[in-house]
């Protein structure tokens, strides 16, 4: 959910208003007794660097048009720790057990108001797509071309650990 898209108070359905609280100005109830206030706090989403066979698995979701590939991420359950559910969304979408190898890092995804857990990840064996996923591509890692955004700093950042040094991809 987007700032632009709360534009009344979900306690007591009054207008929210503008206001300046901690330093940023938030969308807060009209009413102060009500006291409540969007903070639009991001949402942490997993994502995995997936290896297989010494190629990187990017995926197309199903809604994606044609020609667009990602990471492949996921939203947490209720309760899971990161690494529970990189490997749960691992699991659902490719149909293969994976292997953390690595936590790559954290990631802003403002676009989207998320927080990225970017995970390296190893899997073995033939991958059986969702219905959630169109299609997947393997690439070699001096294939791989990151977007300058989200997910793609963070793929940006595990090649040029690893000595490539990627030209980008428009977003
Ligand atoms: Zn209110």
């Amino acid at each position: 959910m987007t700032a632009d898209s709360r534009r009344y108070c979900p306690k007591c359905r009054r207008e929210l208003i503008s206001r300046e609280l901690g330093g940023r100005s938030r969308l807060a109830c009209a009413v102060a007794e009500c006291g409540f206030v969007f903070w639009d706090n991001p949402v942490p989403v997993v994502a995995a660097i997936v290896e297989l066979e010494e190629s990187i698995v990017l995926v197309r979701n199903a809604w994606w048009p044609k020609g667009k590939f990602g990471l492949l991420a996921g939203y947490l359950e209720p309760a899971e720790t990161a690494e529970q559910g990189v490997l749960r969304e691992v699991m659902e979408e490719l149909g293969l057990q994976g292997t953390i190898a690595e936590f790559v890092g954290t990631y802003p995804n403002p676009g989207n108001n998320q927080l990225l857990l970017v995970y390296y990840v190893l899997i073995e064996g033939e991958p059986v797509l969702s219905a959630e996923l169109a299609e997947i591509r393997r690439l070699a890692p001096e294939q791989l071309r990151p977007w300058p955004c989200g997910s793609g700093v963070a793929l940006q950042d595990w090649l040029s650990k690893r000595g490539y040094t990627p030209e980008l991809s428009p977003v």
